[in-house]
Protein backbone atom coordinates (compact mmCIF):
# COMPACT_ATOMS: atom_id res chain seq x y z
CA UNK A 1 0.00 0.00 0.00
CA UNK A 2 1.55 3.49 -0.67
CA UNK A 3 1.89 5.89 1.91
CA UNK A 4 -0.79 8.30 0.42
CA UNK A 5 -3.39 5.98 0.49
CA UNK A 6 -2.83 5.50 4.22
CA UNK A 7 -5.26 7.53 7.15
CA UNK A 8 -4.62 7.01 10.58
CA UNK A 9 -7.66 8.57 11.53
CA UNK A 10 -9.75 6.46 9.34
CA UNK A 11 -11.13 10.12 7.99
CA UNK A 12 -8.97 10.81 5.07
CA UNK A 13 -11.40 12.09 2.20
CA UNK A 14 -9.97 12.07 -1.67
CA UNK A 15 -10.18 15.36 -2.88
CA UNK A 16 -12.42 15.66 -6.26
CA UNK A 17 -9.82 17.66 -8.92
CA UNK A 18 -12.55 17.67 -11.39
CA UNK A 19 -12.99 20.60 -13.45
CA UNK A 20 -15.98 23.71 -12.78
CA UNK A 21 -18.32 23.27 -15.19
CA UNK A 22 -19.52 26.82 -16.94
CA UNK A 23 -22.38 27.58 -14.41
CA UNK A 24 -20.05 26.23 -11.40
CA UNK A 25 -17.76 29.18 -12.76
CA UNK A 26 -20.07 32.22 -12.85
CA UNK A 27 -21.04 31.30 -9.46
CA UNK A 28 -24.52 32.42 -10.37
CA UNK A 29 -26.20 29.06 -8.44
CA UNK A 30 -24.32 29.46 -5.26
CA UNK A 31 -25.51 33.61 -5.14
CA UNK A 32 -29.16 32.90 -5.51
CA UNK A 33 -28.85 30.22 -3.28
CA UNK A 34 -26.92 32.20 -0.44
CA UNK A 35 -29.53 35.44 -1.24
CA UNK A 36 -32.50 32.85 -0.44
CA UNK A 37 -30.74 31.93 2.95
CA UNK A 38 -30.88 35.43 3.97
CA UNK A 39 -34.74 36.46 2.29
CA UNK A 40 -36.10 33.93 4.70
CA UNK A 41 -34.44 35.08 7.21
CA UNK A 42 -36.03 38.63 6.62
CA UNK A 43 -39.15 36.80 7.85
CA UNK A 44 -38.28 34.95 10.52
CA UNK A 45 -38.64 35.92 14.61
CA UNK A 46 -35.38 37.90 15.36
CA UNK A 47 -32.80 36.43 17.41
CA UNK A 48 -31.95 39.46 18.91
CA UNK A 49 -33.11 42.34 20.96
CA UNK A 50 -32.49 45.87 20.55
CA UNK A 51 -30.64 46.32 23.89
CA UNK A 52 -30.85 48.64 26.10
CA UNK A 53 -33.91 49.99 24.92
CA UNK A 54 -35.59 46.18 24.68
CA UNK A 55 -34.51 43.85 27.79
CA UNK A 56 -35.61 40.05 27.94
CA UNK A 57 -37.13 38.52 31.06
CA UNK A 58 -34.69 38.16 33.98
CA UNK A 59 -34.85 34.54 35.11
CA UNK A 60 -36.77 33.70 38.62
CA UNK A 61 -32.82 32.85 40.26
CA UNK A 62 -31.72 36.12 38.89
CA UNK A 63 -28.53 36.79 41.03
CA UNK A 64 -27.43 41.08 39.98
CA UNK A 65 -25.34 43.26 41.92
CA UNK A 66 -24.34 42.61 46.00
CA UNK A 67 -25.49 45.07 48.37
CA UNK A 68 -23.84 44.86 52.22
CA UNK A 69 -27.12 45.38 54.04
CA UNK A 70 -27.71 47.24 57.16
CA UNK A 71 -30.40 46.27 60.33
CA UNK A 72 -33.44 47.41 60.98
CA UNK A 73 -31.53 50.64 62.77
CA UNK A 74 -29.43 51.23 59.91
CA UNK A 75 -26.31 49.58 61.41
CA UNK A 76 -24.23 47.34 59.05
CA UNK A 77 -24.47 43.77 59.58
CA UNK A 78 -21.10 42.37 58.00
CA UNK A 79 -19.08 41.19 61.08
CA UNK A 80 -16.24 40.54 58.71
CA UNK A 81 -15.47 36.83 60.00
CA UNK A 82 -14.52 36.33 56.51
CA UNK A 83 -16.37 33.06 55.70
CA UNK A 84 -17.92 34.88 51.86
CA UNK A 85 -14.24 35.35 51.27
CA UNK A 86 -13.36 32.04 51.63
CA UNK A 87 -16.50 30.52 50.14
CA UNK A 88 -15.71 32.49 46.79
CA UNK A 89 -14.39 30.33 44.11
CA UNK A 90 -13.14 32.91 42.12
CA UNK A 91 -11.46 34.59 45.31
CA UNK A 92 -13.06 38.18 44.33
CA UNK A 93 -13.60 39.11 48.12
CA UNK A 94 -11.41 40.62 50.61
CA UNK A 95 -11.60 42.56 53.98
CA UNK A 96 -10.06 44.07 56.47
CA UNK A 97 -11.49 44.10 59.81
CA UNK A 98 -11.96 46.31 62.86
CA UNK A 99 -12.68 46.87 65.96
CA UNK A 100 -16.11 48.93 67.11
CA UNK A 101 -15.10 51.56 69.14
CA UNK A 102 -18.08 52.87 72.13
CA UNK A 103 -18.81 55.76 70.21
CA UNK A 104 -20.05 53.85 66.93
CA UNK A 105 -22.48 51.40 68.57
CA UNK A 106 -24.82 53.22 65.85
CA UNK A 107 -22.75 52.60 62.49
CA UNK A 108 -21.70 48.83 63.19
CA UNK A 109 -23.87 45.53 64.54
CA UNK A 110 -20.97 43.42 66.21
CA UNK A 111 -17.79 44.73 67.85
CA UNK A 112 -15.94 43.55 64.97
CA UNK A 113 -17.29 45.08 61.39
CA UNK A 114 -15.31 44.92 58.10
CA UNK A 115 -13.62 48.87 57.85
CA UNK A 116 -12.80 47.77 54.18
CA UNK A 117 -14.80 45.48 52.18
CA UNK A 118 -13.64 44.61 48.59
CA UNK A 119 -14.84 42.70 45.14
CA UNK A 120 -13.21 42.14 42.41
CA UNK A 121 -16.19 42.67 40.34
CA UNK A 122 -13.79 41.18 37.05
CA UNK A 123 -13.30 38.00 39.02
CA UNK A 124 -17.05 37.39 40.26
CA UNK A 125 -19.12 34.97 38.53
CA UNK A 126 -22.13 35.70 40.50
CA UNK A 127 -22.75 32.43 41.85
CA UNK A 128 -23.85 33.62 45.17
CA UNK A 129 -21.96 31.64 47.24
CA UNK A 130 -20.93 34.17 49.81
CA UNK A 131 -24.25 35.01 50.09
CA UNK A 132 -25.29 31.43 51.36
CA UNK A 133 -22.80 31.33 53.68
CA UNK A 134 -22.98 34.68 55.29
CA UNK A 135 -24.17 33.84 58.84
CA UNK A 136 -24.97 37.20 59.39
CA UNK A 137 -27.59 37.73 56.28
CA UNK A 138 -25.00 40.61 55.49
CA UNK A 139 -24.39 40.34 52.18
CA UNK A 140 -26.94 39.76 49.09
CA UNK A 141 -27.44 39.56 45.54
CA UNK A 142 -30.08 41.85 44.18
CA UNK A 143 -32.23 41.81 41.30
CA UNK A 144 -30.11 44.94 39.73
CA UNK A 145 -30.17 44.82 36.35
CA UNK A 146 -26.79 46.88 36.29
CA UNK A 147 -24.50 44.33 37.42
CA UNK A 148 -21.29 46.29 36.52
CA UNK A 149 -20.62 49.52 35.18
CA UNK A 150 -17.91 49.26 31.70
CA UNK A 151 -15.32 51.30 32.25
CA UNK A 152 -11.86 50.82 30.74
CA UNK A 153 -9.46 51.28 34.10
CA UNK A 154 -9.39 47.64 35.98
CA UNK A 155 -8.87 49.19 39.08
CA UNK A 156 -12.68 50.63 38.87
CA UNK A 157 -14.10 47.23 38.86
CA UNK A 158 -13.04 46.72 42.36
CA UNK A 159 -16.28 47.69 44.21
CA UNK A 160 -15.27 48.71 48.07
CA UNK A 161 -17.96 49.83 50.74
CA UNK A 162 -18.94 53.08 49.22
CA UNK A 163 -20.27 51.15 46.11
CA UNK A 164 -21.59 48.06 48.16
CA UNK A 165 -22.94 49.10 51.03
CA UNK A 166 -26.71 49.96 51.06
CA UNK A 167 -27.81 53.50 51.08
CA UNK A 168 -28.97 54.78 54.23
CA UNK A 169 -32.42 55.70 53.27
CA UNK A 170 -33.18 52.57 51.35
CA UNK A 171 -32.63 51.27 55.04
CA UNK A 172 -34.87 53.77 56.71
CA UNK A 173 -37.32 52.66 53.48
CA UNK A 174 -37.43 49.41 54.30
CA UNK A 175 -37.91 49.63 57.64
CA UNK A 176 -41.04 51.66 57.27
CA UNK A 177 -42.62 48.57 54.82
CA UNK A 178 -41.93 46.52 57.94
CA UNK A 179 -43.62 48.61 60.28
S1 LIG B 1 -21.16 35.87 43.82
FE1 LIG B 1 -19.77 34.10 43.85
S2 LIG B 1 -17.97 34.77 42.73
FE2 LIG B 1 -19.13 36.63 43.23
S3 LIG B 1 -18.24 37.37 45.14
FE3 LIG B 1 -19.96 36.04 45.70
S4 LIG B 1 -19.07 33.99 45.98
FE4 LIG B 1 -17.57 35.23 44.85
S1 LIG C 1 -20.63 39.54 54.53
FE1 LIG C 1 -21.28 37.95 55.96
S2 LIG C 1 -19.87 36.24 55.60
FE2 LIG C 1 -18.97 38.06 54.67
S3 LIG C 1 -17.59 38.84 56.25
FE3 LIG C 1 -19.56 39.93 56.44
S4 LIG C 1 -20.68 38.74 57.96
FE4 LIG C 1 -19.02 37.43 57.27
Amino acid sequence: MSIQNISLSGKKVDVSESKMTFWERTYLVNIAIGMWVTLKHLFMRKATVKYPEQTRAFSPVYRGRHTLMRDEEGRERCTACGLCALSCPAEAITMVASERKPDEMHLYREEKYASIYEINMLRCIFCGLCEEACPKEAIYLTKSKTMVFSDSDRTDFIYGKDKLVMPLDQAIRNTQVLN
